[in-house]
């Protein structure tokens, strides 16, 4: 037993409370709060959300990628489904 660790001294000072006052001083003035909509959660969506429990049936919510294959599921966005896994894009067809 030749080395021991230095013990460390504990130097940190409490702050007083003259200090504290002192800190708020320097606290940056806070920006004017815009008007901020909070900010929106986005929902968890499991694998869960892409089916739909139809007796003892499970269907399918979302179309599957054709390249990929089912199990790939197709973003459904406004106008069209992509792959996020191959980047397929296919066009909804405009319904009139
Ligand atoms: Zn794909």
């Amino acid at each position: 037993m030749s080395k021991k660790p230095p013990k460390k001294e504990e130097v940190a000072p409490a702050p007083s409370e003259t200090q504290k006052t002192e800190e708020k001083k320097e606290v940056k003035p806070q920006k004017v709060e815009k008007v901020r909509k909070e900010k929106k959660k986005r929902q968890e969506k499991g694998a869960h959300a892409l089916y739909k429990i139809e007796g003892d049936k499970a269907a399918r919510l979302r179309p599957t990628c054709e390249r990929c294959g089912t199990g790939y599921f197709m973003g459904d966005h406004n106008d069209r489904y992509t792959c996020g896994h191959c980047g397929f894009t296919r066009y909804k067809r405009a319904e009139k």
